[in-house]
């Protein structure tokens, strides 16, 4: 395995993340589950903070760190069909590379809207994606996946062998072990309608209940993004993917957003589902630096359409992001995974280049109306976002699974649910 130090030339290559710069003393590049096992214990003993990194995409920014470890599992990035269906997928991998790799095999599985995302932060806490009123999260696929848990064991974890620990691994990952290997049913998808809609907004609180209504009336082939620029000339983008190959059918799902107050471009296009991703490659160099709050509810409704409507006019906001959830994603049970929100229709994101007390302050009358919320869209760090991503039932059930499977809380990195 290949370790590297500041010591060496392409240190730089290793050190940063995208939301964060880092000064790690050593960063362990581990080819094989065996190898992730060796660095766990060889962090375990060194007793200094050690991170887990997969794509390094995390909001978060707890994939880097100055002076301790990182396990960097980018090497772990294959792509392997074991079935019709079935695929099994590294860590390491990003999504816009499993689209791509799915693609000829007529295969998606729905992921985030990045394409740089790497398969690991995002599989194991859910995957709210361009898919997910067609086939649900991204954690709903997983059938299988090998662990290396706490005390160094390999395990390989399904619905029938440690079940508790793989119901946790779909929401709760990070808390429990790190993931080697993902083994997902993949769903049949030749190519995707994708809708690219860029609005004008005179009537934010107007434009935004009907946004809401609309999404939840559409069939559940639909998902809808929308990406809303705050100022006080609201403009805002939107990307709506229809899980259907035929054009004529994907336009008529997307009439009713066609016909919305303000629409000033729309791009309409039949393409395979990895184009529908936004990647750029770039290398990290923590050139993300912005904050962001969330949560989850269920409809747009005329009073948190007004607060967003607010929110767009306050100074530390710069882009709201209202992604919809819904249709598959609330077929499964709340507790059928550690992510339990399976009821909402949107996730509501709130993006501050400067964050700081105006950003918390601001987002404060939208926080007060969120039922829920989801860790992979948040900066802050507080133990309050422990327990509004995990209703009391679920956290009390993956506390209890901590305690057994990581009972010297050596995976405290990532919203850690023992405190
Ligand atoms: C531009 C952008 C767009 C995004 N869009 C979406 C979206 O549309 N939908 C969505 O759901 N999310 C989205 N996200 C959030 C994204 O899913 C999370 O930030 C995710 O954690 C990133 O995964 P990563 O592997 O790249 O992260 P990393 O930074 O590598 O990891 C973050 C943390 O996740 C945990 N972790 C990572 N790998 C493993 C593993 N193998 N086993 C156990 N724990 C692990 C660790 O605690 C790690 O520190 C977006 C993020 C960005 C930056």
């Amino acid at each position: 395995m290949d370790i590297i130090t500041a010591q060496d030339a392409d240190y730089e290559n290793y050190r940063h993340v995208y939301t964060a710069r880092g000064n790690p003393s050593t960063v362990f590049l581990p080819n094989t589950a065996q190898e992730v096992s060796f660095a766990l214990s060889t962090a375990r003993a060194d007793g200094r903070p050690f991170a887990i990194r997969s794509g390094g995409h995390g909001i978060s920014s707890v994939s880097t760190n100055d002076g301790g470890l990182v396990i960097d599992l980018r090497r772990l990035n294959s792509v392997v069909r074991l079935g019709p269906q079935t695929v099994a997928v590294g860590p390491g991998a990003r999504w816009e590379q499993v689209a791509r790799s799915l693609h000829p095999w007529g295969l998606a599985l729905s992921s985030g809207d990045s394409g740089d995302v790497g398969v690991g932060g995002l599989a194991t806490t859910g995957g709210i994606g361009l898919l997910g009123r067609a086939h649900g999260l991204t954690i709903d696929h997983l059938r299988a996946a090998e662990v290396v848990t706490a005390d160094g064991t390999i395990r390989h974890i399904d619905a029938d062998q440690d079940p508790d620990l793989f119901w946790a691994v779909r929401g709760a990952g990070a808390n429990v072990g790190i993931v080697t290997s993902f083994v997902f049913d993949a769903r049949p998808v030749p190519g995707v309608v994708q809708a690219t809609l860029f609005f004008g907004i005179q009537d934010a609180a107007g434009f935004l209940h009907t946004w809401g209504e609309i999404v939840e009336a559409a069939p559940r082939e639909l998902s809808a993004f929308l990406y809303i620029a705050a100022g006080d000339a609201v403009q805002a983008q939107a990307t709506i993917v229809v899980a259907d190959t035929d054009e004529e059918a994907g336009r008529q799902m997307l009439g009713p957003f066609l016909s919305m107050p303000g629409l000033v471009q729309q791009i309409v296009r039949s393409t395979p589902y990895f184009e529908a991703l936004v990647t750029t490659g770039e290398p990290h160099a923590g050139q993300q630096t912005a904050k962001s709050h969330n949560g989850l509810i269920d409809h747009l409704s005329g009073d948190l359409s007004g607060a967003l409507a607010q929110h767009l006019k306050e100074p530390a906001i710069d882009v709201v992001m209202i992604r919809s959830v819904g249709g598959a994603i609330n077929d499964l049970a709340a507790s059928a995974t550690a992510y339990a929100h399976r009821h909402q229709n949107f996730s509501v994101m709130s993006v501050s280049m400067t964050g700081g007390n105006a950003f918390d302050l601001a987002w404060n009358p939208i926080h007060e109306r969120m039922d829920g919320m989801y860790l992979s869209f948040e900066t802050g760090h507080l133990d309050r976002h422990v327990t509004e991503a995990f209703p009391p039932e679920t956290l009390a059930r993956l506390r209890e699974i901590k305690r057994r499977w990581d009972p010297d809380g050596v995976f405290n990195q990532n919203f850690n649910v023992a405190v």
